[in-house]
């Protein structure tokens, strides 16, 4: 079959259609394409991953979920994560919270810090090999359906771009335009339930890189999440992750209060770059990439209906992640897996109906996927209403770290009497022994 063309004068029939070559789409196009079904995977970029600028951890454990065999598959991966944690900065202190050897110490690690625009080439390749048959430079514009109003395929922005198949697979990452078109999203990307993620990529030699994280080796990295002076108060968190030769440092802050604050993603991000203790990591360094992204961050509350008759939803586009934990990629995984199988399982029975595709969510209904969407499902709101999780707690950290390991020779009694009252002139100490309780509350879900 030739990639490039589709012939004018013939029906297009696949027994799949899966739109968005990213993690989820190229998960659920190898699990339908390996059970022997045809597969179609269109992508509007140039090639998977064309205009990826992640730069982030992938999790092995839903990595192998898809390939048994992952590993010996010499996936394009940067660097294991051996170090991972909190960075708290004040406006010109750092307190580090990391974690390093330990549970760390495991071969394959629990996670890898990779560039997408290397690894979703490759992860739609290995999708290639089952026999899934990949359409780049091509959009989805619509659905198409049958008399009864059923999905029968897609149109793409292609002349005479008709795909049709039983069954659609929407992986379309955050910007969900199809997956409203069906009705299933509730309603439009709400600004205050979407972080815009800014990010560089600074190239640096990996010595470089060694030395100045403290990494023993090429075969280290480092996973940090940032708090603090990175997002002037506002709801959001930094990053940074050492890949094999660059470093790709940036923060995701909501929304909704960028505009309300009317504060510039960029100069938010060209701030956090300038801190005292960021720009000596990346002083040199050669910017190879920069750009910004939407990242779902409604979970729960947001994710539309998964399934109608004919459609699977998943990913991004389900919203999918996890942003506490930065955990997206595994969800995509995951849940493009079990919609490949909902879709095998699905051509079996011969029944499309929305009745029978709901087993997908039952598939994802004792994984972490769901419980964790579910027990996270108030987060977001939780964080937006306690801006004090920004900038009190991480000023107040610092402030009392400091103390305690300067104040020698001063009787320690009047020590902790001076870090209390850093915390109380910032904030009443039963206001923030409730917010703790509500922080805890609130991530376990209860
Ligand atoms: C700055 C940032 C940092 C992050 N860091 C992490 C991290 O460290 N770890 C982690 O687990 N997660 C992280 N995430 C989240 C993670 O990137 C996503 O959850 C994950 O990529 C979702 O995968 P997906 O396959 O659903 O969507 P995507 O990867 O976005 O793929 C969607 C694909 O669909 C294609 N597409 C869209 N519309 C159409 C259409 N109409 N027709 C054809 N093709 C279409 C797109 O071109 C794209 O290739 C991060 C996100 C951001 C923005």
């Amino acid at each position: 079959m030739n990639n490039s063309k589709f012939k004018e004068s013939e029906k297009i029939q696949f027994d799949v259609i899966v739109v968005g070559a990213g993690l989820a789409g190229s998960s659920a196009a190898a699990i339908a394409a390996r059970s022997g079904l045809k597969v179609a995977l269109i992508e509007r970029g140039q090639n998977p991953g064309g205009k990826n600028f992640f730069g982030g951890a992938l999790y092995p454990h839903a990595l192998e979920e898809v390939y048994p065999d992952f590993w010996s598959r010499k996936p394009p991966l940067e660097r294991p994560v051996t170090e991972a944690g909190f960075w708290f900065l004040s406006k010109d202190g750092l307190v580090k919270m990391t974690v390093q050897g330990g549970q760390l110490n495991q071969k394959p690690a629990d996670a890898y810090v990779a560039l997408r625009a290397k690894f979703d080439p490759w992860w739609a390749e290995q999708a290639q090999k089952e026999g899934v048959f990949l359409i780049p430079k091509t959009a989805v514009v619509d659905f198409l359906r049958d008399p009864n109003g059923k999905v029968s395929g897609v149109l793409t922005d292609r002349p005479q771009g008709e795909v049709y198949a039983p069954v659609t697979i929407v992986c379309e990452g955050v910007n969900n335009l199809l997956t409203q078109k069906l009705g299933l999203a509730k309603h439009d990307l709400n600004p205050s339930h979407v972080a815009l993620g800014v990010k560089q990529l600074i190239s640096l030699p990996p010595e470089t890189i060694n030395t100045r994280f403290g990494l023993p080796s090429n075969e280290h990295g480092l996973a940090i999440s940032v708090m603090g002076d990175v997002s002037m108060g506002l709801t959001g968190l930094g990053f940074i992750y050492t890949a094999a030769d660059c470093v790709s440092v940036g923060l995701g802050v909501n929304l909704n209060l960028l505009d309300q604050h009317r504060i510039r993603p960029y100069e938010l991000l060209q701030r956090y770059l300038n801190h005292p203790f960021i720009a000596p990591l990346i002083a040199g360094g050669r910017l190879m990439e920069y750009g910004a992204h939407l990242i779902p961050e409604g979970g729960w509350r947001d994710m539309p209906k998964l399934y109608t008759d004919g459609v699977l939803v998943a990913g991004d586009s389900a919203s999918m992640v996890n942003a506490l934990h930065w955990e997206g990629t595994n969800m995509a995984i995951v849940a493009g897996k079990a919609a490949g199988e909902t879709a095998v399982a699905a051509h079996q029975q011969k029944d499309f109906s929305e009745k029978m595709l709901a087993s997908y969510r039952e598939r994802l209904k004792d994984r972490f996927v769901m419980q964790d969407l579910y027990q996270y499902r108030n987060l977001s709101r939780f964080l937006n209403s306690h801006p004090e999780f920004m900038d009190v707690y991480p000023n107040f950290l610092n402030d009392a770290m400091g103390m305690f390991f300067g104040g020698f020779g001063k009787p320690k009694k009047q020590l902790y009497r001076e870090i209390l009252h850093s915390l109380t002139k910032r904030r009443p100490l039963y206001r923030a022994a409730g917010d703790l309780i509500s922080f805890g509350r609130t991530v376990m879900g209860w």
